[in-house]
């Protein structure tokens, strides 16, 4: 039948093979014909069960990961933050900070692991990702924390003067958004063949999470060791150890993500050059990280007040999650655009439906390439390759 949204010729089937859209009821699907406009923004590419626009963190930086998985990844995820928010509470603060820096960067190792999508190169990829994020992480935190550290701490009644607040809220920032992105760029010179969106995407996120983990450890060395050691209310720790633990590094996360994304869709061999939404283009990805990177420091130097600064890095970091989502989600459309005509039937690893082998699940709407090489090997036949002889269910 024809499909509405895109005009392209598609299989049956609830969902349009090439765009996602829904298609009409009367095609023999069972879902209610939805107009989403160009956007198609009811059904989120690597989630459609979810809206393009909400904020949901899980589906934006793990695209892989079937419902299943993402369920569990959000629940090891709250009760993370919940065991770190109630050490921050019993005023161990520098222990807090420690265990919710490797939060995020753990669930992310988790996730490579069981999508397997990187298993035959494991050690550049972690090399190009998490352990370049983290050791430059560190270099630049050793390098400067002190000094600042230092001086916020005399400077606290005074009000911050210049120089510090053109360092810590806009060099800074700017320095460490570049330093996140030298792993990724290493990886996009030394593998071409990961020329995927979705491998920018996990790429800058995962350095942005190696980056944020290491500087979350050696703010809280200093805490122990240093200047800043001080007693203070049973919520005075709370708010800043969850900007730093979590916020700071899902900001950093969204921003670089966002450029490498932007920067990979350039290279998809599947994607005819022409040009594209804004929200998909390189140069509005580097300014909107740019901006997101200092605007949220900036602010919290302007005006002082935990809670701001912590409604100022929420926001940020939300606004950012969602550009990253809207330029997943419309990269992984245009992919779909493109794709051929082959028609074959595969297993959905994310409903377990056949459907034909096209850019979207026919029945469930996913965007198939966002679908984990794993889940796709547990499937019965007609998934492709047998499942190898140690896949046991001991995950
Ligand atoms: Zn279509
Ligand atoms: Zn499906």
């Amino acid at each position: 039948m024809r499909c509405p949204q895109c005009g392209r010729e598609t299989p049956p089937g609830a969902y349009c093979g090439y765009c996602g859209a829904r298609l009409p009821h009367e095609a023999g699907g069972d879902v209610p014909p939805v107009h989403g406009g160009r956007l198609r923004a009811h059904a989120y590419a690597a989630d459609p069960r979810e809206s393009l626009f909400t904020p949901a963190l899980i589906s934006t930086f793990f695209p892989h990961l079937s419902p299943r998985r993402a369920n569990l990844a959000r629940w090891l995820l709250i009760i993370g933050v919940l065991v770190a928010l109630g050490v921050a509470l019993g005023r161990y603060a520098p222990v807090a900070i420690v265990l919710g820096a490797v939060l995020l960067p753990v669930l992310y190792l988790l996730y490579f692991y069981d999508v397997a999508i990187y298993e035959d190169e494991p050690v550049i990829v972690l090399a190009g990702t998490f352990i370049a994020g983290a050791v430059l992480g560190a270099a630049v935190s050793l390098a400067f924390y002190r000094t600042l550290i230092g001086e916020r701490a005399l400077s606290l009644h005074a009000g911050s003067s210049t120089s510090f607040i053109l360092l810590n809220a806009v060099a800074l920032p700017l320095l460490g958004q570049l330093l996140m992105l030298v792993g990724p760029l290493a990886l996009y010179v030394l593998r071409p063949r990961f020329s995927d969106i979705l491998d920018g995407l996990v790429f800058g996120v995962a350095s942005a999470l190696g980056f944020a983990a290491a500087q979350s450890v050696v703010y809280a060395w200093l805490i122990i060791t240093g200047p800043l050691q001080r007693g203070g209310g049973l919520f005075d720790w709370a708010l800043p150890t969850l900007r730093v633990t979590l916020l700071t590094p899902l900001l950093y996360a969204a921003a670089t993500g966002l450029i490498c994304a932007a920067l990979w869709l350039r290279r998809d061999p599947r994607i005819r050059q022409r040009p594209r939404m804004l929200a998909t283009s390189l140069p509005f990805a580097i300014v909107v990280a740019i901006i997101g990177q200092i605007v949220p420091s900036l602010l919290t130097d302007l005006i002082p007040g935990q809670a701001l600064s912590f409604l100022w890095y929420l926001l940020t970091a939300a606004a950012l999650l969602l550009l990253a989502r809207i330029g997943l989600h419309l990269g992984l459309l245009e992919k779909g655009a493109e794709a051929d005509g082959n028609v074959d039937l595969i297993r959905c690893p994310t409903c377990q439906r056949m459907t034909p082998d096209l850019a979207f699940c026919a029945q469930c709407g996913v965007a198939l390439r966002a679908s984990s090489k794993r889940a796709a090997r547990r499937l019965p036949p007609a998934a492709g390759p047998a499942a190898g002889p140690t896949e046991g269910g001991a995950q």
